[in-house]
């Protein structure tokens, strides 16, 4: 828990203060004076705010402001933008005060930065309109999108603090947007700390054990690191080179990627770590220094050629430049060796930035920081840059399930994809809904049930004759208008009660029987009606007749002798259909977060996702479906990371429940050599040796290689795990996957 005297606070606040600074390079007085009153007005701002962790407030503008300057190399303007960022949005002041204080550029990129925190971390869902707000935002000034980047690292730095549910959806909202901009941008440093974040959070066993492995095999890796560059050393001594060697740590998240994709073991990855030798070069010469020492280093070691990459020459489009190669030790290991000047380093670590401010020291120039701005800007503007890529990835993600279209007036409607006429006509206004009587959309007139394309025009028509009808909870498949539809029809059905019960009681009469509210109750309960109003609504519209009641009385009169012992036998059943749904709705709404998943949640409908199929014991996160299900995925999962992305509020804590004989199906592929008596063997394995129980099992082999894959029930994963490598320890299988 986080504890601090009032004193050790302001020191440590003031230290903050001095290390942004300390970084920034910045010697201008007048500058410096900026920040120093930015600084002392962001400190007054957040007086007495804390954080969830118990910190103070201005700690976290403090933390975003050193990343915006040491790690993304950005001046005086985005400094205080970084210290100002969250005044407008979370204090009195507002962005006419910074504009007096702090000028028009300050107060811009603040209006920025709030309104992408509006859409963002406001609304529960990133939609297809925000994204283009977000883009509007972007070429207004970049460096709204690079401080909204230190913000978010800084925020997924101090996730722990956060509930699980909203630790998921920035988890998922970082993965699917702020990394990929990251690493478009060539901030390397910034993407691969957010890749591991995300890891952390969202698998955190795979996390941990990684971490875990890397620490113990630490001292190991740097005994073996200091005897292969012993000879380089002296090699490029001789030739009288200025350099430094360092070597770093692949980060985890791609360590976990590439186990992922080469289905490989921690053991099994040759290139955990990467020597990089970092010649201090004048910028004339560096391209010549970096060929001639790979040229000394491959006189010493043998390398790969199949894995050398010349980055110098051409460099990559995000601004990366750098000779990598692997090259052979003296002990039998690969090792990648990554050869760059100190200027290209870092550009390597902070991405163009540091590239154009390299430029002005070379040229004298001052606007190189502009430049580059100008550079992303062009890039992010024109619609033919592949620098567009990574934007399209999001869009086909966020268009598949979401639609816009537009009223009259030019309003953009977000919709889930499948949306009708009448879920536009609810979604502007529920008046307007309840009187739709169809739709112009784009100049042609359609009924209420016209499912909206993307970028349709609709145009709402209504009448206050129109009535609103059971079948329109067919029509509708928002929540919004479903749940308004409803209401307004139980609403609409309590003016027929009267005439309802008026009705029935002529049947009786008609009938020649006395009235009965007993026998009436029956009737109802028989017809499997819940709701007294809808059962008169019925009535009263003669969707329930005179000849159901006397059947109804018929068949009760017959069955008597067996009612008196067993009301159930008489009237079907007594329970509400609904009301299994009702108690799941009511149970998240009062506590969303206490879901714990076994098999004997009763109360609780879930089903195991079909994409990920995940089994106890994997990270899991609940997700709740329009139709009160919770469907349960991996957090690995793709589809679910994308929900998430998008529909933040329908996340729900999900997590396995300790408990004994559930089975659940789960699927494997192998391969291998093909080879007399393997289908008996594996069979064996699984079912005598392991008691597993084989839903399907199928092989076929082509000339010597076989494929097959099998079914199987199986409690968790970790017997599932243990299958796996059971199965591997079988002569001739090469290969064991999860489906
Ligand atoms: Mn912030």
């Amino acid at each position: 828990m986080y504890q601090a005297t009032e004193e050790e606070e302001k020191k440590l606040i003031l230290n903050k203060y001095r290390q942004i600074l300390r970084h920034s390079n910045i010697t201008d007085t007048a500058k410096k004076a900026k920040i120093r009153k930015a600084f002392n007005f962001a400190v007054e701002a957040h007086k007495g705010m804390r954080r969830r962790s118990g910190e103070p407030y201005i700690m976290h503008p403090l933390e975003v402001a050193l990343i915006a300057s040491r790690d993304i190399g950005l001046g005086t303007k985005s400094i205080i933008s970084s210290l100002l960022h969250d005044v407008v949005e979370d204090t009195d002041y507002t962005l006419k005060d910074i504009e007096l204080m702090f000028g028009k550029k300050v107060a811009r990129i603040i209006d920025g930065l709030t309104k992408i925190s509006d859409v963002f971390d406001k609304t529960s869902s990133l939609q297809a309109e925000n994204f283009r707000k977000i883009l509007m935002t972007l070429s207004d000034d970049v460096r709204v999108i690079l401080i909204k980047l230190a913000d978010r690292l800084h925020n997924m730095r101090t996730l722990q603090s956060m509930p699980h549910e909203k630790q998921m959806k920035i988890a998922s909202e970082t993965e699917v947007l702020y990394a990929p901009i990251a690493h478009r941008l060539g901030l390397f440093g910034i993407k691969s700390e957010l890749e591991d974040l995300i890891l952390k959070y969202k698998q955190p066993n795979a996390f941990q054990s990684i971490a875990d492995k890397l620490t113990e095999s630490e001292y190991q890796r740097k005994k073996f690191i200091a005897r292969f560059i012993q000879p380089i050393k002296k090699e490029l001594k001789a030739q009288g080179f200025d350099f430094s060697i360092a070597y770093r740590n692949k980060s985890i998240s791609s360590i976990w990627n590439k186990m992922q994709k080469k289905k490989v073991d921690f053991h099994e990855i040759y290139d955990l770590f990467a020597v990089r030798i970092i010649l201090n070069s004048d910028f004339k010469y560096e391209k010549v220094d970096c060929w001639r020492t790979y040229s000394s280093i491959t006189s010493i070691y043998v390398p790969k050629l199949d894995r050398f990459r010349d980055w110098v020459s051409v460099p990559k489009s995000n601004g990366y430049e750098a000779l990598h190669t692997t090259v052979m030790s003296k002990e039998g290991k690969w090792v990648e060796v990554q050869i760059r000047s100190t200027r290209m380093d870092e550009v390597a670590e902070k991405g163009y930035a540091a590239h154009w401010r390299y430029k002005d020291s070379v040229k004298g120039s001052d606007h190189g920081l502009d430049e580059w701005m100008n550079k992303i800007r062009e890039l992010l503007q024109n619609p033919k840059s592949d620098a567009l890529d990574f934007l399209d990835e999001f869009k086909l993600n966020l268009y598949s399930s979401e639609i816009y279209a537009f009223t009259p007036k030019g309003e953009m409607m977000s919709l889930p994809k499948g949306a009708t006429v009448l879920d536009f006509a609810f979604s502007i206004h529920s008046e307007i809904g309840k009187q739709t009587i169809g739709a112009k959309i784009n100049s042609t007139l359609c009924p209420i049930n016209q499912v909206i394309n993307s970028g349709d025009q609709v145009e709402i028509l209504t009448s206050n004759k129109q009535k609103l009808k059971d079948d329109w909870l067919d029509i509708a498949i928002t929540a919004r208008a479903r749940s308004q539809i409803k209401t307004a029809l139980k609403e609409a059905k309590k003016q027929f009660v009267s005439l309802g019960k008026m009705k029935i009681q002529q049947y009786f009469s008609d009938l020649k029987r006395a009235y009965d509210p007993e026998l009436v109750k029956a009737f109802q309960t028989n017809l499997e009606i819940a709701s007294s109003n809808e059962f008169y609504y019925q009535v009263a519209t003669e969707k329930i007749t005179k000849k159901h009641l006397s059947d109804f009385i018929d068949q009760t009169e017959n069955t008597s002798w067996l009612s008196s012992f067993n009301p159930f036998l008489r009237f079907g059943k007594s329970k509400d259909p609904n009301s299994l749904a009702k108690d799941i709705q009511q149970q998240l709404e009062n506590k969303p977060e206490s879901m714990t998943l076994n098999k004997d949640l009763k109360n609780i409908e879930h089903q195991v996702a079909n994409c990920c199929k995940p089994l106890p014991g994997d990270d899991v996160v609940g997700f709740l479906q329009g139709d009160g299900k919770i469907t349960i995925h991996r957090t690995t999962c793709k589809k679910a990371s994308n929900l998430m992305a998008t529909y933040g509020k329908n996340i729900v804590k999900a997590k396995w429940r300790k408990e004994g004989n559930l089975q659940f199906l789960s699927g494997l592929s192998f391969t291998g050599h093909d080879k007399f008596g393997l289908i008996r063997e594996i069979t064996e394995l699984l079912t005598s040796q392991l008691g597993i129980n084989i839903r399907s099992f199928t092989l076929e082999a082509h000339d010597d290689i076989f494929r097959g894959t099998t079914m199987l029930y199986v409690q968790d994963s970790v017997q599932l795990d243990s299958i796996i490598r059971q199965l591997k320890k079988i002569n001739g299988i090469k290969e064991v996957n999860r489906l």
